[in-house]
């Protein structure tokens, strides 16, 4: 299922905040490094600052898994030079490591909208590869140009910083996308999609977790079932019926407002309530429901219909399983069909 919380225009957002990021960053860069007279870097810098500015427009047109890429490979040429031309000390190859949150943050993101994923799993290995590479590279090979002490030492300062920022920032999107896409899924796995109501899953999870906590003799269940509901979709078509049972969803759960109210099945809606939140006793409750359904006038496609329930009342036992409970609701529930149905068997 497609992530909902996520969508191509925050996704280009997202984007657009890391190639201004970015920018901002090699702007500060190319200063630097004519300030500093590394001028393969300076020339170089003009290439990345030029290449964020068309970053945008990759962004524009919604080519995300080349605007990745191709930022991912720019970072990683950008540092590994760097740290060629100025070396190791200077902290460039620290922004490699901060790359991969982001290479694993697109995957995420990328499968979850259902778009070209970025593998982030070889690329990020190439980025180990580079790493251990530069430093080899440093080592054996001194660097062309060297840093006043004080430009060292505030670069290793600012890029910790930058790829401290990077993690924290997209780690905290990451646990927020994931937590509420769980949510999200939970409530609509225990959802009913026609009717709204919880389905059958989260009804009887719910029990079962009543069985553990609370003492079961102080509720009741109730099992209803529309009379002869094959026959409207028979007569009026499946969208009727559709209808019928929205319409009798909304009067169950206006009219039994202290109890919870599942759809069980089909046509078959389940409702648990607890005695001491009841005013009036749970017979007479479930008598009013089916009267109000009876008395009812669904209007379709400007046919006229008059719809009758039946309903099954079972108390809990002691010693009784939630299962063997609803299957006493249902018996009664079959007791009241095999004697003329529109009626509550207690
Ligand atoms: P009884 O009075 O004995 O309950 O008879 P009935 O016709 O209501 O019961 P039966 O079990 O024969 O038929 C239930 C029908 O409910 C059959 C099925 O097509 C219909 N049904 C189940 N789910 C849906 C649904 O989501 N939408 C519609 N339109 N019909 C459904
Ligand atoms: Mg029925
Ligand atoms: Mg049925």
């Amino acid at each position: 299922m497609a992530n909902q919380l996520m969508d191509m225009k925050k996704a280009k957002i997202l984007g657009a905040i890391v190639s201004l990021s970015f920018l901002s960053i090699h702007v500060v860069m190319i200063l630097l490094f004519h300030h500093c007279g590394v001028w393969p870097m300076f020339y170089f810098n003009i290439f990345s600052i030029l290449f964020y500015i068309g970053s945008f427009w990759v962004l524009h047109r919604e080519k995300l898994f080349f605007y990745v890429v191709s930022v991912y490979l720019e970072v990683m040429l950008h540092m590994s030079l760097a740290v060629f031309f100025t070396g190791w000390n200077n902290g460039f190859q620290i922004t490699m490591i901060g790359m991969n949150i982001l290479l694993f943050f697109s995957e995420y993101l990328g499968r979850s909208m259902r778009y070209r994923h970025v593998p982030a799993l070889p690329f990020s290995c190439f980025g180990m590869v580079c790493y251990t590479a530069c430093y080899l590279v440093s080592y054996f090979h001194p660097a062309p140009y060297v840093l006043p002490e004080q430009v060292s030492f505030w670069l290793q300062i600012a890029w910790g910083i930058i790829v401290f920022v990077i993690n924290i920032l997209f780690l905290h999107i990451f646990v927020l996308l994931t937590f509420y896409s769980e949510a999200f899924l939970a409530k609509q796995a225990g959802q009913d999609k026609l009717t709204g109501l919880p389905n059958r899953h989260y009804i009887a999870d719910y029990l079962h977790k009543l069985e553990d906590a609370e003492d079961l003799t102080k509720y009741w269940v109730a099992m209803a079932d529309i009379d002869n509901f094959k026959r409207v979709n028979d007569t009026y078509g499946h969208n009727c019926g559709d209808f019928v049972l929205k319409t009798i969803a909304e009067i169950i759960r206006s009219t039994m407002k202290e109890a919870e109210v599942c759809r069980w099945g089909g046509e078959e809606f389940l409702m648990l309530g607890h005695l001491s939140s009841c005013t009036v006793p749970p017979e007479e409750q479930l008598d009013a429901l089916r009267r109000n359904i009876s008395e009812y006038t669904f209007y379709y496609d400007q046919q006229k219909l008059k719809l009758t329930i039946t309903i099954g009342l079972a108390y809990h036992q002691p010693e009784t399983t939630v299962t063997d409970w609803i299957n006493l609701a249902d018996k009664k529930l079959y007791a009241g069909k095999c004697t003329g149905k529109n009626k509550v068997v207690a």
